[in-house]
């Protein structure tokens, strides 16, 4: 098979099974190499992307305007899913469903469905485990165990479509993993969820959520991307946020904003400061006025997330501490909402259903 095919990107390692390369792992430069080398004309490429991420399809039969002498030999060099569903947990409070996938290699990851009035919104994951090793987060305990593939993060949104049988309106990169860690699959697969020919999605609907590399922030900028950027900020003094975060070590909260400025300057959107209230540690009257100045002069609206479980020693903060929080923040310059989690009662948190299972 072609070597371009086998490997379209050195760093992505396409998911092959018996010599089969993952459709969804390709660009269109790939999938039009694969056309060429199965000799077929280049304009089957465009086909064969609309089957996958327009219609969605889950097998060659249903590429009904290729020729079947090409839809046979397509089944022998290639495969259209990379996951398949391992489990599910549906919340009976607000309907939110939690899918766990299974990997070609047998990993899991998660991806949670929510509904919101008119929005239908999906939580990906972007790595198997993370190393970031934020110390209230059950998927850093998991370690790093490897990146996914472009297939894989474009899968979640197909397959999750397919299972529920709605069309999701918006996408949350906030699931098991540090986005921007895995940054060239998951630049390459929003493309595909975003191109008007791939799955057509609107940049605005897309938010992805760091811990704080602010080197691919400025990697964002300097590649003119335009999706939505969340911080996940959690504490107003670096010494906690190092506590917290051990990431902050290397980007403190200062350089953070900065390049959160500059992103909200050069994107022209507005940043999203995500701060989960811990109990004890980061949801003081004093926490609350730093955060409101750390915030004043930034395009941003912030999203207070009371913490939705416990675990090692964190916990939720009882209800009239994160009012109190909210309360104290009331002056402030950019708008405050707090979250209150969907889900509470499966384990929606990133990570929380698989270590759960794994007995973590
Ligand atoms: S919170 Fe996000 S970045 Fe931090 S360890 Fe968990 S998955 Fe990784």
């Amino acid at each position: 098979m072609d070597e371009k095919i086998k490997n379209p990107a050195p760093a992505r390692a396409a998911v092959e099974e018996a010599g089969k390369v993952a459709l969804k792992d390709l660009d269109v430069q790939g999938i039009t190499a694969l056309v060429v080398s199965l000799a077929e004309k280049p304009f089957r490429a465009r086909q064969i992307a609309e089957w996958l991420f327009q219609h969605n399809v889950s097998s060659f039969e249903q590429m009904t305007n290729l020729p079947k002498a090409f839809r046979d030999k397509l089944r022998q060099h290639a495969l259209i899913d990379t996951l398949s569903p391992a489990y599910e947990q549906r919340s009976q409070t607000d309907g939110t469903r939690k899918f766990l996938f299974r990997l070609r290699d047998g990993l899991k990851i998660e991806s949670v469905l929510m509904f919101d009035e008119e929005r239908v919104t999906l939580c990906i994951s972007t790595q198997v485990g993370c190393a970031l090793d934020c110390r209230f987060c059950a998927t850093g305990l998991m370690g790093l165990q490897r990146h996914l593939t472009p297939g894989e993060i474009i899968d979640q949104v197909l397959l999750s479509e397919r299972i529920a049988g709605v069309r999701i309106t918006n996408l949350v990169v906030m699931g098991m993993g540090e986005p921007l860690h895995n940054y060239d699959n998951l630049m390459q697969a929003l493309s595909v969820l975003t191109s008007p020919q791939g799955f057509a999605l609107s940049k605005k609907r897309v938010v992805v959520s760091t811990s704080g590399l602010v080197a691919k922030i400025e990697r964002l900028i300097a590649e003119g991307r335009k999706y939505r950027l969340a911080i996940s900020l959690n504490a107003t003094t670096d010494a906690m946020r190092s506590k917290l975060m051990p990431v902050n070590q290397r980007w403190p909260i200062s350089e953070l904003l900065a390049a959160a400025r500059n992103y909200a300057d050069a994107s022209k959107t507005r940043i999203t400061i995500e701060y989960v209230l811990l109990d004890g540690m980061n949801d003081t009257p004093e926490d609350a006025r730093r955060l409101m100045k750390l915030v004043t002069g930034l395009r941003c609206k912030v999203n207070l997330i009371p913490y939705n479980t416990t675990y090692r020693e964190f916990a939720r903060p009882a209800e009239e501490r994160i009012l109190r929080f909210y309360r104290e923040m009331k002056n402030c310059p950019v708008p405050v909402t707090i979250r209150w989690s969907k889900g509470r009662d499966i384990d929606a948190a990133c990570g929380q259903l698989i270590t759960k299972e794994q007995g973590t």
